[in-house]
This record gives C-alpha cells, sequence and structure tokens, in this order.
C-alpha cells in the first residue's frame, strides 16, 4: 500500500505564493482532507500532486517513487485518481459511454459488470443511456466518480465533491468514501463541507493563502485557535 508524500512544495502564479512550502503525507487506507478559503491554493496542490502544473520547488512522492514531473498517464497508471472542482465528463455522450472511455482510456477489458455495479452504487443505472448533459449536478459527480472507481484507483483525489449536490447525493458520495476507504483505497478530498470532513475525514490539512497553517486530526484541528480565526471568523466549529 503506498503512502503520498509532498516535500517543501511551492508554486507561484507571477506575484502569488498559490503554494507556499507545503508538506503534507497521506497515508494508505486514509481520508485526508484539504480545508482552506477560496484561494488558499487547494486545488493546486492536486493540479501539482498530477503532474498538471510542475511545482517551483518541493516534490511530490507516490509509492516511494518521485511523481512531480511525470505526465498524467503515467501517474494514472501508478493508481491515482482525480474529480475537478468543475466536473469533467462528456457531455454530449451517454452515461454509460462515460464509463467506457474511463476503462478504454486505462486499456480495462472485462470492466461492463463492474460499470454497471457502479451505476447501481451510485444510483445511475436507469439513466445509463441519457446523455451525461442531462443529469443534476450531483448525479454528474457521481459519474464521475464512478468513472474513477471503475479502474480501481489507489489514491483518488477529490475536489469539493459535494459543491451544488442535494443531501441525498451528499450522503451517497459519503458511504461511497467510507466503504472505499474501508477496502483499502485512499482518499485526499478538498472540501467547504466542516461537518462531512470533520466526520469522515481521519486527518485534516488547512491552508490559508498557500500554507499549512493546522493539520490533525478533526477534532484537534476544530479546537485549534489558529484555524478558528483564520477559517471561522472566532466561532468555534459546530
Ligand atoms: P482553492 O482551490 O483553494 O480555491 P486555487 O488553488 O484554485 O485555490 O488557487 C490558489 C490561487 O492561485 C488563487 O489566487 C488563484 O487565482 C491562483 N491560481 C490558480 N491557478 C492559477 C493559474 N493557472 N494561473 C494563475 N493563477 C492561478
Ligand atoms: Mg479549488
Amino acid at each position: 500500500m503506498a503512502k503520498l508524500e509532498a516535500v517543501n512544495l511551492s508554486k507561484r502564479f507571477g506575484g502569488l505564493v498559490a503554494v507556499d512550502q507545503l508538506s503534507l503525507v497521506v497515508e494508505p487506507g486514509t481520508v485526508v482532507g484539504i480545508i482552506g478559503p477560496n484561494g488558499s491554493g487547494k486545488s493546486t496542490v492536486f493540479n501539482l500532486i498530477m503532474g498538471v502544473i510542475a511545482p517551483d520547488s518541493g516534490s511530490v512522492h507516490y509509492d516511494g517513487r518521485r511523481i512531480d514531473r511525470l505526465k498524467l498517464h503515467r501517474i494514472a497508471r501508478l493508481g491515482i485518481g482525480r474529480t475537478f472542482q468543475e466536473v469533467k465528463i462528456f457531455r454530449d455522450l451517454s452515461v454509460w459511454e462515460n464509463l467506457a472511455i474511463a476503462a478504454i482510456g486505462r486499456e480495462l477489458s472485462g470492466w461492463e459488470d463492474r460499470g454497471r455495479t457502479w451505476l447501481g452504487e451510485m444510483g445511475l443505472m436507469h439513466l445509463a443511456e441519457e446523455p451525461a448533459d442531462s443529469l443534476s449536478v450531483g448525479q454528474q459527480r457521481l459519474l464521475e466518480i464512478a468513472m474513477n472507481l471503475l479502474v480501481e484507483p489507489n489514491l483518488l483525489l477529490l475536489d469539493e465533491p459535494l459543491a451544488g449536490v442535494h443531501p441525498v447525493v451528499r450522503n451517497r458520495i459519503g458511504s461511497v468514501i467510507r466503504s472505499q476507504r474501508d477496502a483499502g483505497r485512499t482518499f485526499l478530498l478538498i472540501e467547504h463541507d466542516m461537518r462531512f470532513v470533520m466526520e469522515i475525514c481521519d486527518r485534516l490539512v488547512v491552508l490559508q493563502q498557500g500554507r499549512m497553517i493546522a493539520a490533525g486530526t478533526p477534532e484537534a484541528v476544530r479546537r485549534d485557535e489558529t484555524v478558528i480565526r483564520a477559517l471561522l471568523g472566532g466561532t468555534a466549529v459546530a
């Protein structure tokens, strides 16, 4: 089981330091949450891990190997998947065709039974032949997650999976993360829904202006004065 490690990761965009000397470890079989205000560098951390952008300094390691200079398809082949803050699916294609593309992209064969199982798990079976564009935002997020889980990743990065979703979808996403974590998969989760991250994460990392200002168990982070001041304007998290 593989560990993800970022070491002193920094990324600037012009004069803006989006990620500032960030180090973090994601232990296998855990759910680690990244929280912080908008613009604090969370999605940039995902882009650095996935090789979408190169760090100015620092490095990313997975399973003991350096991955921050690898191409996306190489990273995917190591078993790392990712969903996007703005859902990325093929909107003109059907739900089933989206799964097929995910499978073909990774050269999977014999994926169809598992595809049907995932559609069932996600409550999307009746929509299999519908264009992905006709789904609600929450259903589109479930499809994007299913496309990732279909290829059985070791590590899945989820960028605000609850943004714009109905409470029913929220619960479904929560139970999928839990059951997949229990099956040994690892999650790195960006999410603003505090109750959700507090319930589901084994550890939390708090970013502010690209810097890690706190990290630890949800209970420890919730009580951290720096976090309370930075995120909550002085009121404790419920
Ligand atoms: P978060 O996901 O925490 O809301 P982001 O990582 O998306 O934050 O962005 C962090 C900062 O970096 C923001 O100020 C954002 O505008 C900036 N940024 C992100 N990506 C780029 C980019 N490709 N080019 C220029 N600035 C960027
Ligand atoms: Mg973001």
